[in-house]
């Protein structure tokens, strides 16, 4: 996609999901959740950056939300009376990714997070729509030209794939700027000199980290940050599939919940191009999609999220309270805690291949991995219904794509691809099968 910024904005406008009008009904429901405010022409109403940033209803006058993470400053979406501004950065507690300035004379009402989470309580109806509103724009920013934080690094570079990973995982939005294009090399070297040191991470025209640590920049970020000293009802270790689930059910009864993982929501079924047995999705689901949602259900709870977090101990002490240690030096308190660390998968036994890793190698297949491969050749090995998946999925983006299996006698000797997923194989013009 290269959406020019009209475009952008025409597109985004477009979308009545994440941008509806709220009727004058909706307006009154809004108020006693805030305070009124007002903004002459062109202030600042909250700044790209801003942690902690309120929902603004807009009652008269026009708003626009900036992109200020591309060369020159855009105006992406207007918002005009009924409308509101946030997205689910406003639970998440990390920084603004727009910037918010009033194009004419504003008046607004002004909705502290913690009150916008009342309102979806209490006003079910309105609530839903808002709470839709906010994921839908965090689907568009994720999948539209919206540039937010540039990651330029090599593709065979193992510190880059990790950070694109840790964005692509906690739904930051971002775009890996490959530096063997040579627009991206001579952009990197206005800005960071002749001697980068990758990733390098650029927002807009500054340099904000040249190889930084994955806690450094989770930090900056706002995925992670200090726990607080409170002793939480369940503390879940792991948010794959089941710490997701774990954390829904808990948070949904009302206790206080913390999720801790190393990299962020999915799990190994992150790492999924197609799951196809998980109850409710009849047409499959991709497992970032899987853990999307369910982190936002989540999150719609109350439940906290700190990524990336290594647990290192646990102990349990006399007054019957967990304490959990991570490698960040963090702690955590816990009156539960539920592990769902999950499983190791199995690596491929082949000398070398270990050096390799994230860096040509890879144990996944999401869209990291399909833009890390793009126009390359692929070779998925294996012959479960995951190597089936990925090898179809790869098929969109490699030059082309080679399945290596054991054995000869397809599919009798790989039962775990299902007849459609032979039949989608075999059919496809860029996928060959070795055996
Ligand atoms: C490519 C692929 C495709 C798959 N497709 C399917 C499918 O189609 N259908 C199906 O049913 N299953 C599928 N699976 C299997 C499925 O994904 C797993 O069964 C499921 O993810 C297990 O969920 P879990 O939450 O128990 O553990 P995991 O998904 O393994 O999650 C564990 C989480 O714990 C975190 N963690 C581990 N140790 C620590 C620590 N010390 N500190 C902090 N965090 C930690 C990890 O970062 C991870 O996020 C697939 C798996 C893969 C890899």
């Amino acid at each position: 996609m290269n959406q020019t910024p009209v475009q952008l904005q025409a597109d985004l406008m477009a979308d009545t999901v994440a941008f509806p009008v709220l009727s004058a009904a909706g307006l009154a429901e809004c108020t006693e959740f805030g305070t009124r405010c007002s903004f002459a022409p062109g202030e600042e109403i909250f700044g790209a950056g801003s942690q902690s940033f309120d929902c603004y209803v807009i009652v008269l006058g026009d708003v626009c939300i900036m992109d200020v993470s591309t060369d020159e400053p855009t105006c992406i979406v207007r918002l005009g009376a009924g409308q509101f501004t946030g997205d689910i950065d406003l639970f998440t507690g990390r920084r603004a990714v727009g910037f918010c300035q009033a194009a004419t004379v504003v008046e607004a009402i002004r909705i502290a997070p913690d009150r916008v989470r009342e309102m979806l309580v209490r006003q079910p109806t309105l609530g839903a729509r808002i709470w839709r509103a906010f994921q839908r724009r965090r689907e568009l920013l994720m999948t539209t030209d919206f540039q937010g934080i540039s990651v330029y690094g090599a593709k065979d570079d193992k510190q880059t794939l990790e950070t694109v990973e840790l964005l692509f995982r906690n739904g930051v939005p971002h775009h890996w700027m490959n530096i063997a294009e040579e627009k991206n090399a001579t952009r990197l070297r206005e800005i960071a000199g002749s001697e980068p040191r990758y990733p390098v991470i650029i927002w807009g025209k500054n340099l904000l980290f040249q190889n930084p640590g994955l806690s450094q920049l989770a930090e900056h970020i706002g995925l992670r940050h200090r726990l607080p000293r409170k002793t939480y009802d369940v503390v879940v270790l792991g948010s794959g599939p089941s710490g997701l689930g774990a954390a829904i059910c808990a948070c949904s009864e009302g206790l206080s919940t913390l999720v801790l993982d190393g990299i962020g929501p999915g799990g190994q079924a992150g790492s999924s191009s197609k799951i196809e047995n998980y109850a409710g999705f009849p047409n499959g689901v991709t497992g970032r999609e899987l853990a999307q949602l369910s982190y936002l259900q989540a999150l719609k709870f109350g439940a906290e999220f700190v990524a990336p977090c290594h647990v290192t101990e646990l102990n349990r002490y006399g007054d019957g309270l967990y304490q959990v240690r991570t490698s960040e030096d963090d702690v955590a308190i816990g009156k539960t805690v539920i592990i769902a660390t999950g499983v190791s998968y199995r690596l491929l036994d082949v000398e070398g291949s270990n050096d390799l890793l994230a860096s040509g190698l890879y144990y996944n297949a999401t869209a990291v991995e399909a833009r890390m491969c793009k126009g390359w050749p692929v070779h998925v090995i294996g012959a479960g219904n995951s190597a089936g998946q990925a090898a179809m999925f790869l098929t969109q983006y490699a030059q082309k794509v080679t399945l290596g299996v054991r054995g000869g006698d397809l599919p009798r000797t790989c039962p775990r691809i299902s007849a459609i997923g032979w039949w989608q194989i075999r059919r496809s013009r860029f996928a060959t099968i070795r055996k």
